[in-house]
């Protein structure tokens, strides 16, 4: 059977990473090793889903800058369609300045450039890309009236929608929460929108209860090295993580929503794209990076045998 149509709405920044020994304290200079890597969480999970074969359409605003050309072009080479993003003339393209110290530690400072120039009218006319039947994911880097406007489009176009609440941020309408089919926050997300601190299974129950109240179709909560669990009004369940050696946790959650949308897309039963979503976040924190350490279908075969 065909997959379904699939699109990512989201960021796209060029992050500049430095890795140092240990981070700087205020008014310290560091010596530091530079190198740059395309990031942003819609892009990071738009490519996490072409990865695993799909071949999804992504919505973001680039700036016309050398940043721009160059993260559009690595979106192409990695698979995603890229006929709805818009180039604008004038504006810049989102940065991101990471610090990664020797144990891990890490400071991130970004420049969302154009990606806080989206507008409603921006996300009406990307939705003309949305075809029958289709997955759309929405993380929250957007500006909130442009995603509002995106989760309105849901009654006119029928889609199901796939919502990541981060970075959490205050503003959007309670109606809104509706047009949610899965809601798929980590625990500190979690936290913010319920105020349940999630710290193992039986609190991420009370937080998926809470956030079904506000109006979502599902709840999805992410646990890191713990796994993640699901609840809607008929049920509910957990799944542990794979237990594997972590390198890198950068972008563990971006390669689980765009594995979990891309198994939905391939239909798979709602457990087992759960499952599949976990074993993909599981082999993205085995390596260094965030688009890089997405694992491919093949990878991900192997490692599920
Ligand atoms: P990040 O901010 O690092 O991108 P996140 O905080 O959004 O991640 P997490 O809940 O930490 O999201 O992790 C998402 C998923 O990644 C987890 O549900 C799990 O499947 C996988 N994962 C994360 N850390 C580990 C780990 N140490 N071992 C195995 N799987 C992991």
């Amino acid at each position: 059977m065909n997959a379904r149509p699939l699109m990512f709405f989201g960021t796209t920044n060029l992050d500049l990473c430095f890795n140092v020994e240990r981070l700087p304290t205020p008014g310290e200079s560091l010596m530091g090793a530079l190198t740059r890597h395309p990031g942003g969480k819609g892009a990071n999970q738009a490519v996490a889903a072409a990865r695993l074969g799909l071949k999804p359409h992504f919505y973001t605003y680039l700036g016309d800058d050398d940043a721009g050309q160059s993260l559009l072009k690595s979106l192409m080479e990695a698979g995603v369609r890229t006929e709805a993003i818009t180039v604008c003339a004038g504006e810049v393209s989102g940065l991101a300045v990471v610090m990664v110290a020797d144990d891990g530690s890490n400071m991130i400072v970004i420049d969302p450039g154009a990606n806080s120039k989206v507008g409603p009218d921006m996300i009406e006319s990307a939705t003309k890309f949305i075809e029958r039947d289709a997955i759309v994911v929405a993380e929250m880097g957007m500006p909130i009236p442009a995603l509002n406007r995106l989760f309105e489009m849901k009654r006119e176009k029928g889609f199901e929608l796939i919502f990541n609440p981060a970075p959490v941020r205050p503003g959007l309408p309670s109606a809104a929460w509706r047009n949610v089919d899965f809601v798929t926050p980590n625990q500190t997300e979690a936290f913010e929108l319920t105020g349940i601190e999630v710290c193992d299974f039986e609190s991420a129950a009370r937080a998926a209860e809470k956030l079904l109240d506000l109006g979502p179709g599902a709840a999805l909560i992410t646990l890191g090295a713990q796994g993640a669990y699901y609840a809607d009004c008929t049920g509910s369940f957990s799944l542990r993580a794979f237990p594997v050696k972590v390198v890198d946790t950068t972008a563990a959650g971006d390669a689980f929503n765009g594995a979990f949308a891309a198994s939905l897309a391939q239909r798979l039963p709602l457990k087992e794209a759960v499952r599949k979503a976990l074993a993909v976040a599981a082999l993205c924190v085995t390596r260094r990076g965030a688009q890089s350490s997405m694992p491919t279908a093949q990878a991900v075969d192997e490692f599920l045998q």
